[in-house]
């Protein structure tokens, strides 16, 4: 098994390392979802890259729920079948577009203020992060929020796929990011998507 069972590798990123094993368990090392253990039935058999149960929003909110946990969790995350069965009922899902638009300013905005400097480009966890169904879904919602005003990129052309460089706010895009983080203030999104 060289791709990762969860995101099948499919935006072009390689596992950092062969997977390992211990026991039942796999572990892989995926540039998109992180770093995480998995039942291997559940590996083999429902998220199998035969798996016609496995959609892509199933496979996209799993690597979100992982990228999620992983954050919050001081040990290695392992993913069992209860938590694909709450993905697959739809318990476990993906936030909707205004949520996931509002998650990449604030994203766009943390990533800036940390370095000072504009992102060269969409990091490989990016839509695991936000929480949309493909790193082409991320990347139309960008063009959304640039065509309002809210960020400032380029258009680019990596992994044999349209991408964005150069990913900035606008000033009307740290206007927002701020009011967002004032609790007092929350920005209404919908009149700005
Ligand atoms: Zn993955």
């Amino acid at each position: 098994m060289s791709n990762c069972p969860v995101c099948l590798s499919i935006d072009g990123f390689p596992l950092k390392r062969p997977p390992s094993r211990n026991m039942w368990t796999l572990y892989f090392d995926c540039p998109v979802c992180g770093y995480f253990g998995i039942d291997d039935d559940l590996a083999g058999d429902f998220l199998g890259e035969n798996s016609k149960g496995a959609t892509r929003r199933i496979r996209a909110a799993l690597s979100h729920w992982i990228r999620q946990n992983q954050n919050k969790s001081r040990d290695t995350l392992n993913v069992h079948l209860e938590t694909y069965k709450e993905v697959a009922d739809g318990k476990i899902g993906l936030p909707t577009p205004a949520k996931a638009a509002l998650s990449i300013l604030r994203y766009i905005g943390d990533k800036v203020q940390e370095t000072g400097e504009k992102l060269d480009g969409l990091p490989a966890e990016f839509p695991a992060e936000i929480g949309t169904t493909s790193r082409q879904t991320a990347i139309e919602i960008i063009g959304q929020l640039e065509s309002r005003g809210l960020i400032s990129c380029h258009d680019a052309n990596t992994l044999n796929q349209y991408d964005v460089i150069d990913i900035d706010l606008t000033l009307e895009g740290w206007e927002l990011y701020q009011s967002e983080q004032s609790e007092n203030n929350p920005p209404d999104m919908v009149s700005l998507l």
